[in-house]
């Protein structure tokens, strides 16, 4: 436990490649549209957050930061950026996550500001999945700190017991930089919920017959997916507690919410176990943090067209196909997602039609001068490219193949160049380099996504 620095540092070897995984969102995502669900009666899954990961990420690895204050930023050199994680130290000074860089250094003058490293922390990723899968096997990973397990026997009998020995094994691999936060409940959302209860080096268990239990003390903002629109909304509905969100019935927060979603976490909060985990190939998504000059509309419709070409492509290279394209944008104060049918789809096309449409949509429905500080897209409900089933009530099949061919014919030429030298419409990428490296949804990127 006093050396495990070097043993952290070891295991972090570089590979020109692995530049990627900032911001990861959900990957766990699972549109359903009817509800399958199974009300258990004891807690079933653990979900750990390690605690300011990027932040504590640069502690572990560099000695000379440990002890200070420390942001991490997106970008260096400018004023107009802000802090996207902060340590312990940091935080009790008031710098949370998304405070500007002026302000940060206006509450902590000695606060040490780290660009951001987006390697290391791919790296120090893969070696904590290595700790806990030590301990006990990984059901899900949900972004590059946080993820899931399911508990067996065992487990439910000593929750603190193996909280206690997570935790330990980690020290042990990596240091005492590197802590995390653990939940235990009866479904994945409010162990999310839970590990969030107690942060940081927290374990806080929510039992069933416990609920609402300590939920009622919580901010309505505290649950996942209650954002700035979604607050109003419940606001404006007289749904100003969590007391008052416990007594509504499921038909109403699906009303609220506008889609199945509101009625997912309904069912989540009362204890519901609501939807099965995907597969690891969940998705192909890619993601990037914005540099200031890019937030307005129009350029970060051009990031999210580049981005969409890019996990096209990494979509026919592993030969699947998807169901269903989603869009995220990350405001200041916000967040906006909104999704669309593909119908079983790979070419760029497909691609860059839904993410029109959804452009179109986020702009009627947010604020036209709102600041887009991240773009993630993603294509999901995978299937093997082989196993396609024509459904010809859903889309012109002839049309269809002429843009596929165009994809693969564009793909075949870039591979052969090893760079983008073919794409549908211009090829420009934002300042700060290559559209798809810089975020990617918990995978190791691949040489062709730095083209
Ligand atoms: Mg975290």
């Amino acid at each position: 436990m006093n050396v495990p620095i070097s043993t952290f540092l070891q295991h972090l070897k570089f590979t020109p490649f692995t530049v990627c995984s900032i911001f990861v969102l959900i990957v766990c995502h699972d549109p359903i549209e009817s509800l399958h669900m199974r009300k258990p009666d004891t807690i079933e899954r653990l979900y750990l957050d390690f605690d300011g990961f990027f932040a504590a990420v640069e502690e572990t690895a560099r000695p000379a930061l440990r002890g200070k204050p420390i942001g991490v930023i997106p970008f260096e050199h400018t004023t107009a950026t802000m802090v996207i994680a902060a340590n312990r130290k940091a935080k009790l000074k008031g710098v949370k996550t998304g405070v500007s860089v002026t302000d940060a250094r206006r509450l902590c003058p000695d606060i040490a500001l780290v660009p951001q490293s987006p390697d290391l922390y791919e790296r120090a990723h893969r070696r904590l999945l290595l700790s806990v899968e030590r301990v006990i096997p990984i059901d899900a990973v949900c972004s590059i700190d946080e993820l899931t397990c399911r508990l067996d026997k065992g487990d439910i009998r000593d929750p603190h017991g193996l909280g206690q020995r997570i935790k330990a094994r980690i020290r042990e691999d990596v240091g005492d930089y590197l802590t995390c936060s653990i939940g235990m409940a009866p479904n994945r959302q409010l162990a999310k919920i839970a590990a969030d209860m107690d942060k940081p080096d927290g374990l806080t268990i929510l039992r069933p017959e416990e609920l609402p239990g300590r939920l009622l003390t919580l901010p309505l903002e505290d649950i996942p997916g209650i954002g700035g629109r979604i607050k109003t909304r419940l606001i404006d509905a007289g749904i100003w507690t969590m007391e008052a969100l416990w007594k509504t019935q499921p038909k109403q927060l699906r009303a609220i919410w506008g889609n199945v979603t509101g009625e997912r976490l309904w069912y989540a909060l009362h204890g519901y176990e609501v939807q099965a985990l995907p597969t690891s190939r969940a998705m192909f998504g890619h993601g990037r943090v914005l540099p200031p000059e890019w937030r307005d509309f129009t350029h970060a419709f051009e990031a999210a067209r580049l981005l969409t070409i890019k996990a096209a492509r990494r979509l026919r290279r592993g030969k699947y196909l998807a169901n269903t394209f989603g869009l995220w944008l990350m405001m200041k104060e916000d967040n906006w997602h909104g999704e669309r049918r593909l119908g079983e789809a790979n070419d760029d096309h497909a691609g860059l039609t839904a993410l029109t449409t959804l452009w179109q949509i986020a702009r009627r429905d947010l604020p036209s001068r709102s600041r887009i500080v991240q773009v993630h897209v993603a294509f999901y409900d995978l299937k093997p490219s082989d196993a396609r089933q024509l459904d010809l009530l859903e889309q012109d099949d002839a049309v269809r193949r002429k843009w596929e061919k165009l994809s693969e014919a564009a793909d075949a030429i870039n591979s052969k160049y090893a760079k983008t030298v073919l794409s549908v419409g211009p090829w420009t990428p934002p300042p700060g380099g290559y559209a798809g490296g810089k975020i990617a949804f918990s995978r190791v990127p691949d040489m062709e996504d730095f083209w």
